[in-house]
């Protein structure tokens, strides 16, 4: 029988994959999107209910564009669904002139700060005192000061996956999940793309694996790449609708050390699906894994670390009853930034992952731009900072 030839294949349906298919999609391509689990799925790196989004972006200027793109996206993909992607709520990014000296981006209030004035984005800088009388579920060392940001806020990472990939098949779209991915190869008209039981051709190929990306870079280009796993927990709390969006903001936490970093998320309402409970989530950085490896308990030693160490000197309105506890993975380049490119030896591949931990708020935009580079040859927004030559080994 003589498989259909496609104009794309997406693999990997997560945050980026599905956002890819939708704007392909609906750009009149035909298109194939393949996934080896069920996407919204926990496996990854795109669950547990709430994303924090911003628009200071100040790991780094190249991203503004993108984060500008996502949120016309969502704004559009609520308009055209009528569903609540995002929340507003404000946003606090919480830091000392220690945390600074240790922080890979520096003086991440400051920089943050810099940025929102250099682009015209509402902001303010606002002392401990300040931030406890605005917030009074906080408590910040005298030393500490906020970046705060007022129409930032949240959004519910599963729902938007499940829109995109929903509108996408609206448009035409085929989805295959439960389907892993195993090699694809490009010749001179398409690129022949296996899974474990079928072979499929399309003109264009973008790989969106996540943390799975790895296995199908080429071995050249692996150098680099880690896979970090993080832990998202959820607290009771005294009184839930005090960490509502329209109460409370979420705050990332920069402490004194690496080991002191971690973020507090506003409570969706449980009457629009909000998951019980108060989401916290803390970084690491230090010990890498494989995802398929990854242990996905969380000890009641990390859950008690996350109460007692940095919960509860900081942040009131919070019981030591864990309600639940998620294992999340980050996906690392060394320098931090995405990666977003052609494969180094044919442009039918177009590449992308390494999000790290701040890759949702761009998703939207991030699709839409491997979209271009797979249908147009070329893409509106700068990526040269998110090239592959820089993972090669030698590099
Ligand atoms: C705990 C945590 C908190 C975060 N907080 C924020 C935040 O507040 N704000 C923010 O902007 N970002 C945040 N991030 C980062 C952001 O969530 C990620 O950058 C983003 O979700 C990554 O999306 P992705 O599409 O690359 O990966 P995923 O969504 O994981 O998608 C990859 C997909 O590829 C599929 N796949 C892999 N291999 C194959 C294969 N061989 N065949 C078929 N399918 C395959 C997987 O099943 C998966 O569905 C956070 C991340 C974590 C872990």
């Amino acid at each position: 029988m003589t498989a259909r030839h496609y104009d794309l294949i997406v693999v990997g349906l997560g945050a980026m994959g599905s956002a890819a298919l939708y704007q392909a999609s609906r750009r009149g391509a035909t298109a194939l999107g393949i996934d080896r689990f069920d996407p919204p799925h926990s496996l990854g790196s795109s669950h547990g209910d709430t994303r924090i989004t911003r628009s200071a972006i100040a790991e780094g200027e190249i991203y503004m564009p993108f984060v500008r793109r996502s949120n016309e996206i969502w704004r559009d993909l609520e308009a055209r669904t009528g569903r609540r992607l995002f929340h507003e709520s404000g946003g606090l990014i919480i830091g000392s002139d220690s945390s600074a000296a240790f922080h890979f981006q520096g003086d991440f209030v400051e920089t943050s700060a810099r940025i929102a004035q250099k682009f015209g984005i509402p902001h303010e800088v606002i002392s401990a005192d300040e931030i406890i009388r605005r917030f009074p579920l906080l408590r910040p060392r005298p030393d500490e000061r906020a970046y705060y940001e007022a129409d930032a806020g949240v959004l519910r990472p599963e729902r938007c996956i499940e829109t995109q990939l929903e509108l996408a098949r609206q448009a035409g779209a085929t989805i295959h999940t439960g389907e892993k991915v195993t090699g694809y190869e490009a010749d001179a008209s398409g690129v022949t793309v296996t899974t474990e039981t079928a072979s499929y051709r399309a003109a264009k190929l973008i790989l969106a694996a996540g943390a799975w990306i790895g296995e199908l870079l080429p071995e050249t280009h692996r150098g680099g790449i880690r896979v970090c796993r993080q832990l998202i927990h959820w607290f009771e709390a005294e009184d839930r609708s005090a960490f509502e969006p329209s109460r409370f903001p979420f705050v990332i936490w920069i402490g004194e050390t690496l080991e002191d970093f971690w973020s507090v998320f506003p409570a969706p309402p449980l009457e629009d699906g909000g998951m019980d409970g108060v989401k916290l989530v803390t970084e690491q950085y230090h010990t890498s894994t494989q995802p398929d490896e990854v242990d996905r308990v969380v000890t009641a030693a990390e859950k008690a670390d996350m109460y007692q160490r940095l919960t509860r000197p900081r942040l009131k309105g919070l019981r030591e009853r864990s309600l639940q506890a998620e294992v999340c993975l980050y996906t690392l380049t060394r320098d931090e930034q995405f990666l977003i490119d052609f494969h180094p030896a044919t442009e039918r591949v177009v590449l992308a992952s390494p999000c790290s931990g701040h890759g949702f708020k761009h998703s939207a935009a991030v699709g839409q731009t491997l979209a271009q580079l797979a249908l147009d040859g070329g893409c509106e927004f700068d990526i040269s900072a998110f090239n592959l030559a820089r993972l090669r080994d030698s590099a």
